[in-house]
């Protein structure tokens, strides 16, 4: 765990966070400012600062990562009419907390990927 990283003190209960699917390795919650109706962040409990060093360090735990997404998908009724899953990574990617996590978003057409 980083001490100062936001997500591993959700991880760790030290954050409050509305969960909404937990296996061993992966954890999956709801965005506190969420951009669509269903607004859902996967993220592996053990810290890797991006999807990029996940994938080198553990792409199984990656593969775990996206299981976990489309498990959330499944349960909040996306599957029929789609969702976006999306990792920010870097500055140029917008990320802002660097504990890698996968956004799952749905619920609305979303418009285009990115705003131009
Ligand atoms: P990113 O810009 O990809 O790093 O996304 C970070 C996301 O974390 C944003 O969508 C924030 O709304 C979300 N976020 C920040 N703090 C919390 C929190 N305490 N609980 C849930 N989501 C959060």
């Amino acid at each position: 765990m980083e001490t100062d990283c936001l997500f591993c003190r959700i991880v760790a209960g030290e954050i409050p966070a509305t969960i909404v699917r937990e296996t061993e390795r992966t954890l999956a919650f709801r965005d506190i400012d969420p951009k669509a109706p269903t607004h859902v962040l996967v993220i592996p409990k053990e810290h890797y600062g991006d999807v990029a060093v996940l994938a080198e360090s553990d792409p199984g735990l990656a593969g775990e990562v996206l299981a976990t997404a489309g498990a959330v998908a499944e349960a909040e009724g996306l599957l029929g009419d789609g969702f976006r899953l999306m990792f920010n990574t870097g500055v140029n990617g917008g990320q802002e907390v660097f504990h890698v996590h996968a956004h799952v978003l749905g619920g609305a057409p979303l418009g285009p990927m990115i705003a131009r």
